[in-house]
């Protein structure tokens, strides 16, 4: 079995030169340990935080040791009465191909008629983190008018999708005119290449005429400042990620932020995992949409253990469409 270790601490944007592909040692296992053959494994912007040495919500990577992450993979052994080969299960083991790990560690997929690979996405923590943020941060109603930045992510596509089910009015942005025309087919009203060559301030002031009621901000700097400057009476904004300002050192400027006086504006970040309580819901109404046909998953996959740097790097440099995933 081969693992991906921390080899080294990034200084800004992150290379390939900061991981380093290493044999695990084989073991047998302990009383309630299973063996976990890994078939898909999950890259996560937040991953880009866990390479720092600083104290967070979660702990950094260390060096030298394999990086943890979220995995999909088959039950191969079992000593453990809860689990038997053969059974397909999710856990944190991931960034390796063969993990071994207590029973407690591992859950079953829950029964939904999606591929196992959805519960990593759509199905999974990117998923809950739009539903969470939507509906308990930005409490979304029928009617609001949405904006949500990366749109054509893992959370911000399943964001253009919860909020057009509820009802509301959605305008997405994401780089380049393919990921633009992807988020309008996920039923986006309107859609602002950020990449392109109107500031997105101005962008934004020019499909959303009488402003925003919600932001769901998964890119921070540029992109917050313009939801700032055309937020309306009572907006809500969930602060998911800050992708624009994970790589950098530099302040971000926000010279509409005086706006959330006179509009009342409430602006809240919060943590997926805070809200693990939701679940039941959570799979309640995604299971309906679904069978409604009102969600649809895209996947950028790419294959092998050893590419996945590569997968991590490209999240950065916007090189998936939907979720970002490792095939081992
Ligand atoms: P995505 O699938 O959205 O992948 C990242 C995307 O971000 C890229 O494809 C790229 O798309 C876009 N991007 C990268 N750099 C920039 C930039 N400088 N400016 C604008 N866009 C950029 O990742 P996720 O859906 O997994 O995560 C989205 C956000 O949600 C992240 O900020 C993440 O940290 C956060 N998050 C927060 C959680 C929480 O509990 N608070 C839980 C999970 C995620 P493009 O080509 O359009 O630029």
């Amino acid at each position: 079995a081969k693992a991906w270790v921390l080899a080294s601490r990034p200084n800004g944007m992150p290379t390939a030169e900061n991981f380093r592909l290493e044999e695990l040692p084989n073991r047998e296992l302990a009383d309630g340990e299973v063996r976990v053959t890994n078939r898909w494994l999950s890259v996560d912007p937040y991953m880009r935080g866990r390479m720092n040495d600083v104290k967070s919500y979660a702990p950094p990577f260390q060096l030298d040791q394999p990086m943890q992450g979220g995995a999909v993979g088959e039950v191969v052994e079992s000593r453990s009465d809860q689990f038997k080969p053969g059974d397909m299960v999710q856990h944190m083991e991931g960034w390796r191909d063969e993990a071994v790990m207590k029973a407690e560690a591992v859950r079953p997929l829950p029964q939904l008629d999606v591929p196992p690979q959805a519960f990593l996405g759509q199905l999974g923590m990117p998923g809950m983190t739009a539903y969470v943020g939507l509906t308990r941060i930005a409490e979304v109603k029928e009617g609001d008018t949405v904006f949500v930045s990366a749109a054509a992510g893992a959370v911000g596509s399943t964001v253009v999708q919860i909020a057009k089910a509820m009802g509301c009015h959605v305008i997405g942005s994401a780089g380049g005119p393919d990921k633009c025309a992807w988020v309008q087919s996920l039923g986006a009203d309107a859609v602002i290449d950020y990449k392109g060559d109107v500031p997105v301030v101005k962008a934004l002031g020019e499909v959303a005429r009488n402003g925003i009621d919600v932001y769901f901000d998964n890119v921070g700097g540029e992109h917050l400042d313009a939801a700032l400057a055309h937020c309306r009476q009572g907006a809500r904004f969930a602060i998911c990620g800050m992708i624009d300002v994970y790589n950098t050192a530099e302040p971000t400027k926000l010279r509409y932020l005086p706006r959330i006086i006179a509009t009342r504006a409430r602006i809240q970040g919060f943590l997926v995992s805070d809200h693990v309580d939701c679940a039941a819901e959570f799979y309640r109404d995604m299971g309906g949409w679904l069978s409604d046909g009102k969600l649809k998953a895209q996947e950028t996959v790419v294959d092998g253990l050893g590419r996945m740097p590569e997968a991590f790097l490209g999240l950065f440099q916007g090189g998936n469409t939907g979720k970002m995933l490792v095939r081992v």
